[in-house]
């Protein structure tokens, strides 16, 4: 469970998030959406412990939170079975027990044949799936996604978003899925938060199998999203 009540971050003089409030429980997924600049990547990064609000609380039980950006950010001179075994060899993991829980979640991601190639023989889809990967083997029980898949063309974007969602079903992790894309997001999760002037208004989405609905919501938050980033000078 997560709990943000009237959160408010500033940087120097300027509020970035001003009364933002919402909850998060165990296995929920929500997805942010918001214009740029309206503080989606601050508030994952306060969920992540990496900042604390300047007023106002936070509460998080959750005790791995993982965060992916919008880059892979692969060590390019490792092996693709390396980038996603480190993390865990720091984490205390023997390296039999490291390797195993790699090649798990390679083959999840459907990459366990380009285990021992470089990062630079990947395609960008394939390296956000190692991140993804290696973002499950991590265990979490919160995942943050930061846009993981906008650089990527559409058809790929929604084939990793089910990916990711098949993964989180399996571990039942928690999701804070920031993306431009409401339709996108409305695959993935089961409410919504826009966050628009500092603050956060929820919409909980009609069930999974209403597609019509999800998607008329998806497209009115969109024209939202378009009439305020218009207005943005
Ligand atoms: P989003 O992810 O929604 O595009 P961000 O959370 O990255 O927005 O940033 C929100 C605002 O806060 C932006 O105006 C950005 O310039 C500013 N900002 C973000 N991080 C910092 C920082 N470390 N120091 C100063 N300003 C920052
Ligand atoms: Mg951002």
């Amino acid at each position: 469970m997560l709990e943000l009540s009237h959160v408010q971050v500033l940087f120097g003089q300027k509020p970035v998030l001003q009364d933002l409030s919402f909850t998060l429980k165990a296995g929920q997924r929500l997805g942010v959406l918001g214009p740029s600049g309206e503080g989606k990547s601050t508030l994952l990064r306060l969920v992540a412990g990496l900042l604390k609000p300047d007023s106002g609380q936070l509460w998080s039980e959750f005790l791995h939170p993982v965060l992916v950006f919008q880059q892979p950010r692969l060590l390019p001179w490792r092996s693709v079975l390396d980038n996603v075994q480190i993390p865990l060899r720091a984490q205390g993991l023997s390296a039999a027990q490291a390797k195993e829980r790699a090649l798990y979640w390679l083959a999840q991601v459907e990459l366990a044949d380009v285990a021992q190639s470089w990062p630079g023989e990947l395609s960008g889809g394939m390296a956000q799936r190692v991140a993804l990967a290696r973002a499950f083997a991590l265990q979490p029980d919160l995942l943050l996604l930061d846009e993981p898949f906008s650089a990527l063309d559409p058809a790929l974007r929604n084939s990793l978003a089910q990916v990711c969602l098949r993964c989180l079903e399996e571990t039942g992790a928690a999701l804070l899925y920031v993306s431009h894309q409401p339709r996108e997001l409305m695959r993935v999760a089961d409410s919504c938060l826009l966050l628009q002037k500092g603050q956060g208004q929820l919409f909980e989405l009609a069930s999974p199998g209403d597609t019509a609905a999800r998607e008329q919501l998806a497209d009115s938050l969109y024209a939202q999203l378009l009439s305020q980033e218009a207005l943005t000078p």
